[in-house]
């Protein structure tokens, strides 16, 4: 690695730790750490996987229970073993691990994953959800969109919609209303290009400071949609202040008090032997003056929520809430007219009106088994084939 990253490491590492940083990074070249989850669909205990032919290293001390270290050579083709492929393990960086254990998500809460894609910490708050609540995993960007709905639904928990939406659109769409709001960062990622030793470990100050633009800009929308009291987490695979403690100190910039900073930490190739990386944890607080304008906001999103959702209620009839356990989510269960041209399989609508509200309103797209649908730009769920529509709205108390 070159001069960029090492004068940028000056300002956050004392002099004398850098050679220690360079020959972990030399360490983790030569010898790759590589590490998995196992989900809490089926928890896998050591001996299993074991029985499956991995070979363990050790536990991961932050991810106790569910998080591995393994000799690479016994996992040779992770994409195509069955373990992957089912969904019972996910192959993930261990400093990645700890990113949703610090967001203390617990079963019942509405979480979002603001940047979601490929989908490992998504694929972790649905395993701390266990089935109750909601999660809203969204990714941008169109491509990768799709790798996170083929993961989720490799997963298998269905409390869930897949969103591709930019983070400015959404925070009109949720003002205040997750219990929980994780923005994993698109950035410079120093510390994913360092390990396979990658000339673009080598980022410039310019292209970290656009990063910084995206982020600051993602992590305000991250926070205008998280409740008085939730909790957020930011985190980057980055070294760079530039792209870490400065964005944070944007977000203390524009909204004061009401942002306590219950944490900030990284993980260090020469003081934990993983690659590295960045997390702050927040709490939003409730000040004068800024609680009430926020107030103001969410009430006016909520209205127009509300109309949006009388709309459709009008057209669409509903027919159960709470399905499959889920207490804040609508099933909508559509009976009658079949719609063939709309949609191939086995879809069956309540009425001619709802035939003609889908028909002229879904901009969503299909893949598997699963439909996303958007109306007006405003995310009615995520459909399941089955024996007829069963689809979540979202959470009623929005
Ligand atoms: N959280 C993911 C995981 O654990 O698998 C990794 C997320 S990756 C670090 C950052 C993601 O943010 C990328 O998939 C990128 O496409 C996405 N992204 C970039 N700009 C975005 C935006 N404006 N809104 C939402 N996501 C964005």
């Amino acid at each position: 690695m070159k001069s960029a990253i090492q004068e940028r490491l000056r300002e956050i590492l004392p002099l004398e730790e850098l050679p220690l940083f360079f020959s972990a990074i030399e360490e983790l070249v030569a010898k790759p750490r590589k590490s998995l989850r196992v989900s809490s669909r089926n928890r896998l205990s050591a001996t299993e996987l074991s029985a499956h032919g991995v070979s363990l290293e050790g536990e991961v001390p932050w991810a106790k229970g569910f998080g591995h270290f393994f000799r690479k050579e016994s996992l040779p083709d992770p994409a195509h073993h069955p373990l992957i492929a089912s969904g019972l393990v996910y192959i993930q960086e261990a400093s990645a691990m700890e990113v949703v254990e610090m967001l203390d998500v617990r079963p019942g809460m509405h979480v979002l994953d603001l940047c979601a894609a490929p989908g490992g910490k998504s694929t972790q708050i649905l395993d701390r959800l266990l089935g109750q609540g909601f999660l809203v995993a969204n990714e941008v960007n169109r491509e990768r969109v799709k790798k996170l709905d083929a993961m989720l639904a490799r997963w298998g928990y269905l409390n869930l919609a897949v969103l591709s939406m930019d983070g400015a659109q959404m925070e009109s769409a949720f003002p205040q209303h997750f219990d929980r709001v994780l923005v994993d960062a698109p950035c410079s990622s120093e510390s994913f290009f360092a390990k396979r030793n990658d000339h673009r470990a080598d980022v410039s100050e310019r292209e970290s400071l656009q990063f910084q633009r995206l982020q600051i800009g993602l992590l305000s929308n991250g926070f205008q949609m998280l409740k008085e009291g939730g909790r957020l987490v930011y985190s980057t695979c980055t070294y760079s202040r530039l792209e870490n403690e400065e964005v944070l100190a944007s977000l203390v910039n524009v909204f004061g008090d009401a942002v306590k900073i219950l944490s900030e930490q990284r993980r260090w190739p020469h003081r934990d032997r993983v690659p590295g990386g960045y997390l702050a944890v927040v709490e939003k607080r409730l000040v004068n003056g800024f609680e009430s304008n926020l107030r103001l906001n969410s009430l006016a999103g909520r209205e127009e929520w509300a109309k949006k959702m009388d709309g459709i209620r009008e057209k669409v009839r509903v027919e159960a809430q709470g399905w499959n356990g889920e207490p804040n989510a609508y099933a909508l269960v559509m009976a009658g007219e079949k719609s063939p041209d709309l949609f191939s399989r086995d879809i069956v609508l309540t009425t001619p009106e709802a035939t003609e509200f889908l028909k002229r309103q879904w901009s969503g797209d299909q893949s598997k088994d699963r439909l996303r649908v958007l109306w007006n730009e405003f995310p009615i769920g995520l459909f399941q084939y089955g024996k007829g529509i069963r689809s979540y709205i979202f959470p009623q108390n929005l």
